[in-house]
């Protein structure tokens, strides 16, 4: 069964039913399911991973369709949260992983728990200071990750080895200043996040299988609508570093705290406000005052101005604004403070 299942992959002999095995015991956590993080998630659940920790904190929207590879236009209706949509269709092509959803927001305060028994970590965020605590959190814990970004027509992949190869603050010590061009700004090609999530799960399946001497110690860039593709070295790592020589870990000890506001979108996230919600009785109260619809993960309502999605764990998305203090006002008008 196991063996006509995963053959083909068997049969390359550099992977192998060793590597096949091992594969089925390890354990890796995709940080974002966004367009990068599904096609990892579908390569990783399909060639027999053991475990797949799912993190993230958004819901699937009609726009994400054109190349989040793993949702349908009815998880779009339904307002279902990215994790748990994943899971539901990972689930339909290789019942046997043990997948985890976390509808959550990775931040410094959580990152044991969510990151915690990873074999590797999968980048599928789209922003620096997420990056940078994950590798703050991988260089502390000796846990391999895979770093990748697109937009536009171009993508990155770049594996980090701690205590091997550079690590990301080796390579970028801070966020990038000024502002950055967005999938939403610039667009974004689904063949390039494809492309650029694929060689992730190559390099992820690689240490997974206890194959790590073979990963590719490049940086990997392409342009796939003007033509270049590149391989470049990996600068050496920097004596320096604040993370891997200095093991300062600012990102992950919560000195510097990932932003409110979404990623270029008309929208601000709100995420200090951690407790509960009973997202039925929050249903029932707002239901006078605007359309309202809530499943067991989820509650999304609109204001006629504003439209305010809220997740179980108290954190919200209000949308149809950039203004934190407008966001926070419309949170704690709907939703309590
Ligand atoms: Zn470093």
């Amino acid at each position: 069964m196991i063996e006509s299942r995963f053959s083909r992959q068997i049969r390359f002999a550099p992977f192998g039913p060793e590597g096949q095995e091992r594969l089925a015991q390890s354990t890796a956590v995709i940080v974002g399911c966004g367009a990068l993080g599904t096609i990892q998630a579908t390569l990783l659940a399909r060639a027999g991973i053991g475990t797949l920790r799912l993190i993230d904190r958004d819901y699937v929207e009609e726009s994400n369709l054109q190349r989040q590879v793993l949702y349908t236009e009815n998880d779009a209706r339904a307002g279902l949260p990215k994790a748990q949509a994943a899971r539901l269709h990972l689930l339909e092509a290789n019942s046997g992983v043990n997948i985890e959803a976390l509808v959550s927001d990775l931040n410094p305060e959580n990152a044991d728990d969510l990151l915690g028994g990873a074999d590797a970590i999968l980048d599928g965020t789209d922003n620096f200071e997420t990056r940078l605590l994950i590798n703050d959190y991988s260089v502390r814990e000796n846990i391999p990750w895979i770093y990748g970004a697109a937009v536009g027509s171009y993508g990155i992949a770049m594996p980090i080895l701690p205590g091997d190869s550079a690590c990301f603050r080796c390579i970028y010590p801070e966020p990038p200043a000024g502002v950055q061009p967005t999938c939403e700004t610039a667009g974004v090609l689904g063949p390039v996040t494809s492309l650029i999530g694929s060689i992730q799960a190559m390099e992820a399946v690689k240490i997974l299988a206890g194959r790590a001497p073979s990963v590719r110690r490049k940086i990997f860039t392409a342009d796939l609508w003007t033509g270049p593709v590149r391989e470049t070295a990996m600068p050496p790592r920097d004596p320096e570093c604040p993370a891997c020589a200095r093991r300062e870990f600012t990102f992950l000890n919560g000195q510097r705290r990932a932003p409110v506001s979404l990623c270029g979108r008309n929208a601000v996230q709100i995420h200090e406000l951690r407790r509960p919600v009973n997202l039925t009785q929050l249903a029932a109260r707002l239901e006078g005052l605007g359309p309202v619809r809530a499943n067991e993960f989820a509650l999304r309502f609109h204001d006629g101005e504003h439209e305010v999605t809220v997740f179980a764990d108290g954190r919200a998305i209000v949308k149809g604004t950039t203004d934190v203090g407008v966001a926070r006002g419309v949170y704690s008008r709907y939703v309590g403070n």
